[in-house]
């Protein structure tokens, strides 16, 4: 399949088109299409499988025909990580004028309160400081109330033990309607569980 046959706008597909990215991957294939029609998804897939964009690039138009509020919230394990995803989703959205907010340890927690409450259409954190903030500054839960994506990427990695506490925070912040897509290299039985709890009929994809 092409690109336009997996749903994507004219738009959408012209940017993937100008980054070289001539046909969709495997994961992209399977994912993108679900994910435009509202379903959660589990995809099992290694980086390297273009799963990034799989969910940026539905998570951007859905957002480009509605936007408002945090639109997307992006949880991922390290600091690397998030600075990586920024930068595809600003090269994927680059011509709906996306805001995109990275939010992790390390750098100043007023600058990053400032530039959540400026509510970027995608937010982009590690488990910690995202937690730290949505605990500590009374404006920020609210930012999420009408938050239509969680994602969980490296989700294996995000759920190990340690960031146990920092999820339930973020969950509780979240509408319960929310579209959650989770990737992961391997399947774990807290996947599992997540899966469980999932608000729509949820889309399993292995590679
Ligand atoms: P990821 O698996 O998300 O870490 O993506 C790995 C790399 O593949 C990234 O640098 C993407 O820019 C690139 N990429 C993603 N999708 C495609 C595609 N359909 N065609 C060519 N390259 C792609």
């Amino acid at each position: 399949a092409s690109f336009k046959e997996l749903g994507l706008a004219e738009w959408a597909v012209r940017t993937c088109k100008e980054l070289g990215m001539r046909r969709p991957t495997v994961v992209q294939a399977h994912c993108i299409p679900k994910i435009l029609a509202g379903r959660d998804v589990l995809g099992l897939a290694q980086t390297g499988s273009g799963k990034t964009a799989a969910f940026a690039l539905p998570i951007l138009q859905r957002l480009a025909d509605d936007p408002f509020g945090v639109f997307a919230l992006v949880v991922t394990p390290t600091r690397e990580l998030a600075y990586q995803l920024a930068e595809q989703f600003r090269a994927l959205g680059s011509c709906i004028y996306l805001k995109c907010s990275v939010i992790v340890g390390g750098m100043d927690m007023l600058t990053q309160a400032k530039s959540l409450m400026a509510r970027p259409h995608v937010v982009i954190a590690t488990p910690g400081r995202i937690k730290v903030l949505l605990e500590e500054n009374p404006d920020i839960p609210r930012l999420f109330a009408k938050t239509k994506f969680l994602v969980l990427d490296e989700a294996d990695r995000v759920l190990d033990v340690g960031f146990e506490e920092e999820l339930k925070v973020v969950f509780q912040c979240l509408p319960k309607n929310r579209q959650t897509l989770l990737f992961s290299a391997t399947m774990t039985s807290d996947l599992q569980t997540l899966l469980e709890l999932s608000a729509n009929k949820a889309y399993f994809y292995e590679a």
